[in-house]
């Protein structure tokens, strides 16, 4: 049976849930708030203490919501009703601050769910999160400051819109990110042929020598964006350790046995995808 994956982002949207009904009570003068958001956020880290594995904002609910229990129920202190907006944001701006200083940004264990462990130690997966964690840490600071300053009907339709642009964010910059990242970086070494230009019959846009799995693939790409491509091959037949032969009904390979990279976002598939093949009708 197939797992359902729960997108990443999604997490972080679920993490939001304590809060939102903290505000919501808290900004009624409802002190039950701080309770109910801190039974969700007991509900939500009990099965990270399980798997050991514990996302940093849920952590922050559970401590500040503990704290804020203590505070208003055993102490009678009223601060955490009164300023719920202006000390739940900065609450977690510390928590967005801290993670980025510990190499952990909050996101980390979102995407995680979203990329497999082989992206993990990227630079633009690094990049990108450390961004993203960042515009939300700016995101709580500005919230924050809202609410000390302005009356609280004016810092509750700001701060909302706010944190709407940080979640459109949050999912729209991982899916543009890393193409623009990865462009930047070979940019430095793009070259550009006039393609229009018409061609004599033995004239080439770019010759490759060596019609392997990388020369091939190379031509392809190349011959689609609109190059005049030609591939030399010493062998008498094309693929290099990527390709197989017969002998007495024995079809042995030359080399590969396995191709990696063909998970859904990995790079394989990117790749069929571009040259216009479909993954299921070859492996
Ligand atoms: C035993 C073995 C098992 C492997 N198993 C796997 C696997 O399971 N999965 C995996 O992902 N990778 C595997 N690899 C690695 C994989 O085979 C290579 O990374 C990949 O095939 C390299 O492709 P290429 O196009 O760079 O070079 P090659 O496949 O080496 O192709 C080079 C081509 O250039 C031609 N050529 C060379 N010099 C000239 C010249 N002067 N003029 C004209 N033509 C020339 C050669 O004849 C050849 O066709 C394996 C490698 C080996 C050796």
């Amino acid at each position: 049976m197939k797992e359902t994956k729960i997108p990443g982002m999604l997490c972080v949207l679920i993490s939001f849930i304590p809060w939102i009904i903290y505000w919501i009570l808290c900004g009624m003068g409802n002190a039950t708030g701080i309770v109910i958001a801190l039974v969700i956020a007991l509900l939500l880290t009990t099965p990270q203490i399980r798997r050991m594995d514990f996302n940093l904002m849920d952590l922050t609910s559970l401590l500040y919501f503990g704290t804020a229990t203590i505070a208003t129920f055993i102490f009678n202190l009223n601060v955490f009703v009164k300023k719920s907006g202006f000390l739940g944001y900065f609450a977690l701006f510390l928590m967005a601050l801290l993670s980025v200083i510990i190499k952990q940004p909050f996101t980390f264990q979102a995407s995680k769910r979203d990329y497999p462990e082989i992206y993990w130690k990227e630079r633009s997966f690094i990049v990108i999160n450390n961004l993203i964690t960042g515009v939300w840490a700016g995101i709580f600071m500005a919230n924050a400051t809202m609410f000390l300053l302005l009356n609280r009907s004016f810092a509750a339709i700001f701060s909302n819109t706010l944190i709407a642009f940080g979640i459109a964010f949050s999912i729209i910059f991982p899916l543009k990110a890393p193409a623009y990242l990865a462009t930047k970086e070979f940019r430095k070494y793009d070259w550009k042929v006039d393609v229009k230009r018409s061609k004599e019959e033995n004239e080439y846009d770019v010759i490759i020598v060596g019609s392997g799995i990388g020369g091939l693939t190379c031509g392809a790409l190349l011959s689609k964006r609109g190059y005049r491509v030609l591939v030399l091959e010493q062998h008498s037949q094309v693929g290099g350790y990527c390709s197989s032969f017969k002998r007495k009904n024995f079809v042995f390979n030359t080399g590969v046995e396995n191709i990696s990279g063909l998970w859904e976002k990995g790079p394989i598939t990117y790749l069929l995808k571009e040259l216009g093949f479909k993954k299921d009708e070859l492996f």
